[in-house]
């Protein structure tokens, strides 16, 4: 077939050029009809379609294609590839922090991906380069940074967030360092519930895994303040250099805050003791706290939302913290975690912009580019081409919610877990282990029945005397977690998820918990006590192998 016949085939497959009134429409269309054969795959079940385990060596086996497709055959196609997957915005999906994605947030990926702008450059990207600064300006304004002199670029996740917050500070420590290389006397602090993408981050940056510096933390999941003064002053004592201190604002398992005020008066104080000429970058990693920034301002007092006292409690209790995040130097903010954006959308900010220009490469480096424009972040992003889709679906939602949407939307989702744990709390074989942790996750434990959860959870964590103890429950909890979601399979129940290690005990041992993360607007009060209810059932069903009180 000539090459022409085939070509004309294919200019039908791409949104026309010029405006052609017929073919938007059969553009329209097609997405319509990817919609509608994703919808058709929707049951009552927290999952698209079946769940199918297909083998992952055949992928391996899959070929190009020899002849053109059609848009239909490979639309029917895509939606396939949808199948199983959970539907993260059902209200019996409390797995992870994983959200549900907005319409308009969803039409911003779209918009952005249409016309492809490149966020190098405004001048590949136009206004979309502008909502970004728009972004940047709001959540400036959000945290409390003073938009004038903050900015801030969109990023490749919350991981890179903390990158950038993370070579800045090495910058700062050791100056010229994107010039002669990262120097060996350097290291990074951060708890020891923080996210594991700081390993990644010094091992990247070359500053080397053995340099991150992991502080335990206290019972509330918060860097152990003490422990983190110590190593401080052992590392300037040995001549070392602190790139950053990272505080993690919201922990991924249990919502820890570290105390970012009394973090950054240690380095004041630390800076003029030791009289060092550069200041340790802090960087908060508030991927999932951010936030609650909208409630900072919130009167709890007249509580024009209405919302329950307990639930005005634990958003206080996170809002101690979270008002704090403006004594940051640089901040990272996932909207695709608590802003209910579609991945990836996550932005990096930096109290002062003059941050992010020394990691300006110079304008020799990129001959062809920069030449004019007003906005280059390409000039110092570690990105060359960057998606509009971030700040497009960001901005949707901030618009869509404003601070009032955002508020009520926290809250309920405050609320209902809250809700949870004192269903949690009513029962005698289930113990909350984060409850001086205010976000919406809840770890829990499950005990059998006749132990007193009072003790067991005290006497495991402390008493090396337990381990044993410790051990089995943490394979009872394991087997109560496999139950919970075999039934969610079946439609009958709640999928939560569980973590191998909550934290560890005082003798080293992992602590195995459930996980309920709440994060859809659509979960409600029947929704957290099925999860109760059906953990309950579990201990009935799996407590026969596992309980030592109990004889065969
Ligand atoms: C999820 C998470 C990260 C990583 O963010 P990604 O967007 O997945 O790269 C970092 N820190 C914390 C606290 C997180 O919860």
């Amino acid at each position: 077939m000539s090459y022409r016949k085939i070509l004309k085939e294919l200019r039908k497959t791409f949104p026309q050029p010029v405006s052609d009134k017929i073919h938007d429409s059969y553009f329209v269309h097609s997405i319509m009809s990817a919609l509608n054969q994703v919808d058709d795959l929707k049951t009552r079940l927290p999952f698209l379609g079946d769940i199918i385990t297909e083998d992952f060596d055949v992928a391996k086996k899959a070929k190009l294609p020899e002849h053109i497709s059609t848009v239909e055959e490979v639309t029917s196609e895509l939606v396939g590839y949808l199948r199983g997957m959970t539907i993260f915005g059902h209200p019996r999906t409390q797995q992870n922090v994983i959200g549900p994605t907005t319409i308009p947030s969803l039409i911003g990926v779209l918009l952005a991906s249409l016309h492809n702008p490149n966020l190098g450059w405004d001048e590949y990207s136009r206004m979309v380069a502008y909502a970004e600064v728009e972004v940047v300006g709001i959540s400036s304004q959000l945290v409390g940074y003073n938009p004038e002199k903050s900015g801030g670029v969109f990023t490749f996740g919350g991981t890179a967030t903390t990158l950038y917050g993370v070579k800045i500070g090495l910058e700062k420590a050791c100056p010229d360092t994107i010039k002669k290389g990262t120097p060996e006397n350097v290291v990074v602090f951060v708890s020891d519930t923080a996210h594991y993408c700081a390993t990644n981050i010094t091992g990247w940056l070359g500053i080397g895994t053995d340099n991150l510096i992991t502080i335990p933390t206290t019972v509330e999941n918060e860097i152990d303040l003490v422990l983190l003064e110590e190593n401080i002053r052992e590392t300037l004592k040995d001549g070392k250099k602190i790139a950053a201190i990272i505080a993690t604002m919201g922990t991924t398992d249990a919502f820890g805050l570290d105390d970012l005020l009394q973090i950054v008066a240690l380095r004041e104080s630390i800076v003029e003791e030791f009289e060092l000429d550069y200041k340790p970058h802090i960087h908060a990693d508030a991927v999932i706290g951010w936030a609650w920034s909208v409630f900072n301002d919130y009167d709890i007092e007249e509580n024009t939302l209405n919302f329950r006292p307990r639930t005005i409690r634990a958003i206080a209790g996170a809002c101690r913290r979270i008002q704090h995040l403006h004594l940051a130097d640089s901040i990272g903010i996932d909207f695709h975690k608590t802003g209910f954006t579609p991945y990836i959308s996550s932005l990096v900010l930096v109290k002062d912009q003059a941050d992010l220009d020394m990691l300006k490469r110079s304008p020799e480096q990129m001959p062809y580019l920069y030449h004019y424009g007003q906005y280059r972040p390409g000039m110092y992003t570690l990105e060359t081409s960057r998606a509009g889709t971030g700040p497009l679906s960001a901005l949707a939602n901030l618009r869509l919610f404003g601070q009032e949407g955002l508020r009520a939307i926290l809250g309920h989702i405050v609320e209902m877990t809250q809700l949870l744990r004192e269903h949690l709390g009513g029962h005698a074989s289930t113990t909350v282990l984060n409850s001086g942790n205010f976000g919406t996750v809840t770890l829990f434990r499950a005990y059998p029945l006749g132990i007193d959860t009072f003790d067991i959870k005290r006497q495991e964590f402390e008493d090396p005397a337990y381990r044993e103890s410790l051990l089995l429950h943490n394979e009872y909890n394991r087997e109560v977690f496999q139950y919970v979601n075999a039934e969610a399979m079946e439609g009958r129940g709640v999928f939560i998820s569980t973590t191998d290690c909550y934290r560890k005990t005082s003798y080293g041992e992992p602590i195995v918990a459930l996980k309920s993360y709440i994060l859809s607007p659509f979960v409600d009060e029947d929704d957290v006590k099925m999860v109760v209810d059906k953990v309950l059932e579990a201990g009935e069903k799996v407590g026969e192998n596992v309980n030592p009180d109990r004889t065969e």
